[in-house]
């Protein structure tokens, strides 16, 4: 740590655009700290749900980490066989993941090539991050945060255990008609499917890149080199593992906890009053100053909209900037307000744990209450009050 000393970083030889990437960088680094990465989320609304989200990618992590140690420890094991060449196993299928294992396992490791390391982390991925994943965390993380939102929107207070009894009944394939009964705007869930499926498919993509390049590393510095004791790449794996499930953490907050919040502002009518709430462990100083904001809902089309004192459906900050100067020929200039960062409907940076909350009473759609009730084995000595968030430091 650094003990707040200040570090001075020459920037004079860079270009403009080198500058702006920079200081925005690092503005947006003081918003990603990880502190408390792993703990509960806030929110008791999208809390199991986040868990979910992490779990499925933990698992997944967890049988690929197992896996590759395991192919990795044989390194002797198997015979020879004829082996096809690795090409033809390019465009993915159960049949070609079949011919690719059997390649593989016969092949003796000590005869295997970088490629052959290559396919050995192209597979286990393709398994274990199958293409039909993305669209399965999108379900979660974007159609059920956002009818979460929704009920949050029209509920006084929900229980542990009613949350639980809403995902039960959304993992039976009632997600579509609770959307549909939400009245959310469909572009808005069109737009969060698309993202997190983007996002998911980045995460695999990330993932075969750091082990690929971890394996091919020491594979090299052991055979050509001699160098790195045995045990080195066991340690490196460990390492790089560890770093993805904080990574995939990272998604599972930021993709729900958007889309909560999107679709809470959606189910609020023109005119409602919200609270920003920001209460937690590790806020940054961006969410903190927006941190009790009062805002009024507006239509997202109506003109002249005040960006710190209105909110609409969909509100975020693209284009926009975390950092206060930008470069201007050789000279450093304070940004207008209209190019910083403002208080957006979803949330202010990836994992960030912003909520909304009505400022008087929930919203009112009798359909969706009389929908939602339906759902709940309500024990009214679990009820949660009013303010629906937890205290913080669990
Ligand atoms: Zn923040």
């Amino acid at each position: 740590m650094m003990n707040n000393e200040t570090i001075l970083i020459d920037i004079g030889p860079l270009s403009c655009s080198c500058t702006d990437h920079l200081m925005e960088e690092m503005h947006k680094a003081l918003s990603e700290d990880d502190d408390g990465l792993f703990r509960p989320h806030e929110s008791i609304y999208v809390r199991q749900l986040i868990e979910e989200i992490t779990g499925h990618g933990a698992n997944a992590l967890s049988g690929l980490s197992t896996d590759l140690t395991g192919w990795l420890s044989k390194r002797a094991a198997g015979l020879s066989i004829a082996v096809p060449a690795p090409e033809a196993f390019v465009a993915w299928s159960p049949f070609k993941a079949e011919a690719v294992f059997k390649y593989l396992a016969g092949k003796a490791m000590e005869t295997w090539a970088a490629s052959d390391y290559v396919l050995l982390v192209d597979y286990l991925v393709h398994a274990y991050f199958p293409t039909t994943f993305p669209e399965q965390v999108a379900e979660l993380a974007v159609k059920q945060a956002a009818v979460m939102g929704k009920v949050q929107a029209v509920s006084e207070s929900l229980t542990a255990a009613q949350a639980g009894a809403l995902l039960a009944h959304f993992s039976q394939g009632f997600t579509g008609i609770a959307l549909d009964l939400a009245h959310i705007n469909y572009s808005v869930i069109d737009y969060g499917m698309a993202n997190c499926c983007e996002h998911v498919t980045g995460f695999s993509d990330s993932v075969k890149y750091r082990l690929k390049r971890t394996i091919l590393e020491h594979e090299k510095s052991v055979r050509l080199e001699g160098k790195q004791p045995p045990h080195a790449l066991q340690t490196k794996m460990f390492d790089q593992f560890g770093e993805l499930n904080r990574d995939w953490r990272r998604l599972a907050l930021t993709e729900a906890g958007e889309m909560a919040n999107q679709g809470f502002v959606a189910s609020m009518p023109v005119g409602k009053k919200l609270k920003r709430l920001e209460q937690y462990v590790g806020a940054c100083p961006f969410c903190k100053k927006i941190d009790g904001r009062i805002v009024t809902i507006v239509e997202p089309d109506k003109k002249d909209k005040n960006w710190d004192t209105e909110i609409w459906q969909g509100k975020d900050n693209v284009g926009r900037s975390a950092s206060p100067y930008k470069r201007v020929g050789g000279q450093l200039i304070k940004r207008t307000k209209s190019e910083m960062w403002a208080l957006p409907a979803g949330l202010a940076h990836p994992h960030c744990r912003g909520l909304w909350i009505p400022v008087s009473g929930p919203a009112s759609d009798d359909e969706f209450t009389m929908w939602l009730s339906d759902h709940f084995h309500p024990k009214a000595a679990e009820a949660i009050p009013k303010e629906k968030i937890e205290a913080r430091n669990e």
